[in-house]
């Protein structure tokens, strides 16, 4: 079912509206309320490809105030964060921070998180990468290091151990 199925019937939450767009208010220099769903960012969108996320929607629903059935549903998980909905869109629009924001304030209400989402934190805690370098396999099925296909080693902070305290610290005021 559809976020918007969920809330064809919801009450508007006008203080979750506007906590949400304070928020965006300090990152971005446009409003949500100029997008006039033209839906450039869905048909950018590498989510909507795969797992049918409309980012235009989320925009409306957050015009509309309904802020819980987004929070609630699993949607908002399958934005991978590529900016492009914010590059594309003509209105200087950000439905990324948008989703941003439902995904702090999912967890900050205790919410289930998906499970990939914290190996990621726990990956960037241990080892500075939300991965660890992977190898690549040619077309001929040769396995390729970075240093094989004359690619620099990736920087990581000088000093790890700082960077895992800020890190730690920032994460729970942010909670
Ligand atoms: S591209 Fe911008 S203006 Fe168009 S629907 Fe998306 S957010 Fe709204
Ligand atoms: S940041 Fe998220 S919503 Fe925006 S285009 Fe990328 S996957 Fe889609």
């Amino acid at each position: 079912m559809s976020i918007v199925d969920l809330t064809s019937m919801a009450e508007a939450q006008a203080e979750l509206r506007k906590e949400i767009n304070a928020r965006l208010a300090k990152l971005q220099n446009e409003s949500s309320e100029y997008c006039f769903q033209c839906a450039k960012c869905t048909a950018g969108c590498e989510a909507h490809k795969l797992l049918e996320l409309e980012p235009h929607k989320i925009v409306a629903l957050l015009k509309r105030g309904l802020i819980d059935e987004m929070v609630n549903s699993d949607v908002i998980w399958t934005c991978m964060s590529c900016f492009k909905c914010w590059e594309r869109c003509p209105q200087k629009v950000a439905p990324v921070e948008i989703l941003n924001a439902l995904k702090n304030m999912a967890v900050a209400s205790g919410k289930q998180i998906p499970g990939k989402y914290t190996a990621m934190l726990q990956s960037v805690l241990s080892i500075c990468l939300i991965q660890d370098v992977q190898e690549v396999t040619t077309h001929e099925g040769k396995t390729m290091k970075r240093d094989t296909l004359g690619l620099p080693p990736l920087s990581k902070p000088t000093d790890a151990s700082k960077f895992q305290m800020v890190l730690t610290k920032l994460a729970v005021e942010k909670i």
